[in-house]
């Protein structure tokens, strides 16, 4: 049995697509101040390009110990039930079992984290690597799997 690396995968702009739900949610209801706090925003976003190919890539390394870690939107209840019910939706049940809602990110142990925010929920905090998805260096999903191919055969 290799000694398997943990690696943690945000939801929001990193496996779900939020930005184009919220401009679209803006633009057909200018009069809601807030899109994320409507019931049915989390769980109708799509994902993001490559987003579950690459997911399921790493789901199945031999070495790879994946969680999906993702904090809530606190103000809108339901978020909780919807970020749940859109990783069964598109990544199965088994990765259902391995979602972790938690608001402080950084009391969470692993070895990578895939997240566009490097801090505000506890990033700033997490004792593992983190590959900031949408950066220069980690642009998409693509530039993700190309990291984890030379990082896992090490
Ligand atoms: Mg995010």
């Amino acid at each position: 049995m290799p000694n398997k690396k943990i690696v943690h995968v945000d939801m929001d702009h990193t496996l779900c697509d939020f930005s184009t739900s919220y401009s679209k949610y803006k633009k057909n209801y200018p009069e809601v101040e807030y899109p994320h706090s409507v019931p049915g925003f989390f769980s109708g976003l799509a994902p993001m390009l490559n987003a579950i190919e690459v997911y399921q890539w790493l789901d199945n390394q031999d070495n790879v110990d994946l969680y999906i870690l993702t904090a809530p939107s606190v103000r809108n209840p339901s978020s909780y039930t919807e970020k749940r019910l859109w990783v069964e939706k598109y990544l199965g049940i088994d990765a259902a079992y391995k979602l972790i809602i938690n608001p402080n990110k950084g009391l969470t142990l692993g070895h990578y984290l895939i997240d566009d925010y490097i801090e505000g929920k506890g990033q700033e905090n997490f004792e593992g690597q983190i590959l900031q998805f949408g950066s220069s260096e980690y642009p998409d999903w693509k530039s993700i799997r190309k990291y984890f191919e030379l990082e896992l055969n090490d």
